[in-house]
């Protein structure tokens, strides 16, 4: 057995950071940037109204209440800019670019129409007031995205409104599940025999794996037989970045994934580490290359060796930086054997003065799947203590795999 950091440090290192290939800006929705993107121009575009009213050329100085102008015409939002007519007033419109010269707009309620075709200003208008800068937003060449950095919507706004086409990414990592279990049975249109259960864990990792923007390449269903296991562990290895299968990890006479693994020449990372759910663990490198995990049958260990190997080496694979825990407070003491690090569902939510708190789910076992549908959150528990005291400051990561925070 080894010790998680250990063992995730073997992972970390055999997880192969995948190509970049060029996409859309929408199909970029939630893929990872592989080159930084800065700001190809000026936004705003041009110096233009921030309120609807009447352009005025400052020349420097406070306009004065009172002070009236003839109005020259008028300029909307997108159409033709007029060269600028010293001494008179555009009436403009919300986003509508100023002519040269002028620099302020005062905003229509505090301005006057005169029967004359002139206005009058009802307020001060002071140099700049209600004008957007060019550039005042991003200038040219200002970073606005980072390699690793998701692409989310603010991100689409940002470069939609520079005109950008084209943007560099990972591509999607191509992930292969074998659950193994003669007692699965995967289509739930089928009827179960006596001692025959619904295969829970492929279900969980597919949909995980899609949320967190992997391709699902295949997800196979095995029986309890080592020599299949072996042929289609070879068969998916060409098609995967990763190659993930559930059970057959422990001890017992049907845990052949370890012989399986030898039997194809397999070299294996390690096998079981000091984590709790998920000890029998392991992660091999299969010959053609592909990084295998095999994550333990009961789907509590599966969903937590996910959370913690999978996770951090689909992470790796994409160039993201790895996520830092927050810190909550524990609500109540918790006893735990030292020796393991424990990963456990809890509820993170925040005190009545707004700080996070923790509190451990009844029913940590890794069969039980009701307190997942409650849990928002992972807690990390220190691995070199028997008891957690309560208010002990502790790690949190969120349920999400993306890594989002739900505290609803
Ligand atoms: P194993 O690691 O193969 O010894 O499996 C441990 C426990 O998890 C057993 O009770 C299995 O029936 C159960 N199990 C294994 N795979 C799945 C699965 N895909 N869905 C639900 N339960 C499973
Ligand atoms: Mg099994």
């Amino acid at each position: 057995m080894i010790a998680y950091a250990e063992a995730l440090r073997r992972v970390l290192d055999r997880s192969r950071l995948l190509e970049m290939e060029s996409c859309s800006p929408a199909d970029a929705r939630e893929r990872v940037l592989a080159m930084p993107i800065q700001a190809a121009c000026a936004l705003p575009l041009f110096d233009n109204a921030a309120m609807d009213g009447y352009a005025l050329a400052s020349a420097g100085g406070t306009l004065r209440a009172g002070g009236e102008f003839r109005v020259a015409g008028v300029i909307v939002a997108g159409g033709p800019i007029p060269a600028g007519t010293s001494g008179a007033a555009w009436e403009i419109t919300t986003g509508a670019c100023l002519p040269d010269g002028f620099d302020c707009v005062a905003a229509l309620e505090n301005t006057e129409r005169l029967d004359d075709g002139r206005m009058r200003l009802l307020a001060d208008v002071s140099p700049g007031q209600n004008v957007r800068r060019r550039g005042s937003d991003l200038m040219p060449g200002e970073p606005i995205a980072l390699p690793g950095q998701r692409v989310e919507p603010a991100l689409c706004m940002a470069l939609a409104a520079l005109g950008v086409e084209r943007v560099e990414v990972r591509r999607r990592p191509r992930v292969a599940i074998l659950s193994t279990g003669s007692e699965l049975v995967a289509d739930p249109s089928l009827p179960l025999e006596p001692g025959k259960i619904r295969a829970a864990n492929a279900p969980y990792l597919e949909a995980s794996l899609r949320a967190f923007g992997a391709e699902v390449v295949t997800s196979l269903t095995l029986d309890d037989d080592p020599a299949i296991f072996a042929a289609e562990l070879q068969r998916v290895a060409v098609q995967a970045d990763l190659v993930l299968s559930t059970g057959a990890v422990s001890m017992g006479r049907h845990d052949f994934v370890p012989a399986s693994l030898e039997s194809i020449g397999a070299r294996l990372l390690f096998h079981k580490v000091g984590i709790r759910p998920g000890k029998p663990l392991l992660a091999a490198m299969l010959a053609d290359g592909p990084l295998m995990i095999g994550l333990p049958g009961n789907p509590l260990a599966t969903a937590a060796g996910f959370r913690f190997f999978v996770v951090p080496a689909l992470r790796a694979m994409l160039g993201m930086a790895q996520e830092s825990p927050l810190h909550a407070r524990l609500s109540v003491a918790s006893d735990r054997r030292a020796g393991l690090r424990h990963f456990l569902k809890a509820r993170v939510d925040h005190d009545t003065h707004g700080l996070l708190r923790a509190t451990l789910l009844d029913g940590q076992e890794s069969f039980r799947m009701a307190p997942l549908l409650k849990a928002n959150a992972w807690a990390v528990l220190p691995n070199d203590v028997d008891e957690t005291p309560d208010e002990a400051m502790i790690d949190v990561l969120p349920l999400d795999p993306g890594g989002k925070w739900d505290f609803g």
